[in-house]
């Protein structure tokens, strides 16, 4: 079945970075969708015509929908906790509530409130960090195959330096990762991430079970954390006395290539930096957990400089908001305090095509190229009184842009379509 998605129609077929040739805009554009996926963009008088079914979302923004690199499914409940920083914030907060994963139906139930939670805020693909159970993992690609939602995630693997609710055994979290990838790595939308949860609470025989594992499925991406808190990397290399670095770490058991997501990626040494753009290993930009865990101020221009593909990501519970436009907000403030700019066609283009192209997934999401699966979203840039006041001043696409990224959040999703389907009950 056809449909034809009217509105004002941006997508973004370079990055800005690099050149002035990077988006298509249609003020009265439309895409047409068959099947969930996108058979043609253009302007709605070249593809309308007689008898097709047609959704009306002038005046406002269609867009691809936007990609969240990093984001803690169990941690739902976590967000918005008081005043520590990574290692208390863990101990304290976040294990006891993974640990709640273990009860029977309650990973189910969290799998439906998380994938509403991320459409409702316009997201229709996230990279998520499960809990070490097999059954939260289970219940998330579950969840999100019933909704042909595109996912990529993984349960963590960890062995020590956590409550033993939480903990597996190198040999369990070996066989329950590849149990899970060979149930659900490549069924439908999902895909699946090998998920050492990071250095301090795997032993070197965990990590050499996650180094076996992404040498056994090349195609998994692998996902952790790095150098976010200067307390863990101290902690960290205590642990690993060897390593010449972090990053040496998941050097050591065959971790790097571009299939690896390193969640915050901040306090780096000019090895790691170097090493990392060698091997194509992804940063992972988290400004609001960045800011609300007091943990540093990320180098966004000097990775570019250095040939690192960075990604941009909510990192809830860390992080403060679902919304990729709030992150896009801090993340905007952090590169001032940097002396870095984010300019808005840069930053939409990240969340879209330049989050699909840290994923290694560009032909699938991030764009309106024909053959791409049809998520998208429809942005309203006058959601709020304060918002419609200052569009009356707006005169440019840039401007309107630079006004959602600052001043927007779920508010200003009118719409989110996952493969054509809308996702969104009030809009
Ligand atoms: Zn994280």
């Amino acid at each position: 079945m056809q449909q034809l998605i009217r509105g004002r129609v941006l997508g973004f077929h370079a990055d800005p970075n690099d050149t002035q040739d990077n988006h298509r805009y249609l003020e009265d554009g439309a895409i047409l969708v068959e099947d969930g996926r996108i058979l043609a963009v253009g302007d709605y008088a070249d593809l309308a015509r007689e008898g097709l079914a047609e959704i009306d979302h002038r005046p406002h923004l269609v867009m691809p929908g936007f990609i969240d690199t990093h984001i803690h499914f169990p941690q739902l409940q976590v967000i918005a906790s008081w005043g520590a920083q990574l290692l208390d914030w863990l101990n304290t907060y976040t294990f006891p509530e993974e640990a709640r994963f273990r009860q029977q139906g309650h990973a189910p139930a969290m799998a439906e409130a998380f994938l509403d939670l991320l459409t409702d805020h316009g997201t229709t693909t996230a990279v998520a960090f499960c809990s070490v159970h097999k059954q939260s993992a289970e219940a998330l690609f579950s969840a999100a195959h019933a909704r042909n939602m595109a996912m990529v995630a993984g349960k963590v693997m960890m062995d020590r330096n956590a409550p033993p609710e939480v903990l597996d055994t190198p040999r369990q979290g070996y066989d329950d990762s590849k149990a899970l990838i060979e149930s659900w790595h490549g069924k439908g939308r999902q895909r699946y991430a090998i998920t050492p949860r990071f250095a301090i609470t795997s032993t070197p025989e965990q990590m050499e079970m996650a180094g076996t594992l992404a040498r056994e499925h090349p195609d998994c991406h692998v996902q952790t954390h790095l150098s976010e808190n200067r307390d863990e990397i101290d902690f960290t290399l205590s642990l690993y006395p060897q390593a010449r670095d972090y990053l040496d770490i998941y050097e050591s058991y065959g971790l790097l290539s571009d299939k690896l997501l390193l969640g915050h990626s901040i306090h780096l040494r000019p090895r790691e930096i170097a090493r990392m753009a060698e091997t194509g290993s992804r940063a992972v930009f988290c400004p609001t957990s960045n800011l609300f865990l007091g943990s540093g101020l990320f180098d966004e221009a000097g990775l570019r400089a250095a040939g690192v593909v960075s990604g941009i990501a909510t990192d809830v519970g860390g992080g403060t908001s679902y919304s990729m436009l709030q992150t896009l907000n801090e993340g905007y403030k952090i590169l001032q305090l940097r002396g870095q700019k984010l300019t808005p066609l840069s930053a939409f283009h990240w969340i879209t095509r330049g989050n699909a192209l840290a994923l290694g997934m560009a032909d699938q999401i991030g764009t309106l190229e024909p053959g791409s699966m049809a998520d998208l979203v429809v942005l309203d840039a006058r959601a709020t009184p304060a918002m419609a006041l200052r569009m009356d001043r707006a005169e440019t696409l840039e401007q309107e842009l630079f006004i959602l990224q600052i001043m927007g959040d779920d508010r200003s999703i009118c719409q989110t379509y996952v493969a054509g389907k809308p996702m969104k009950k009030h809009s």
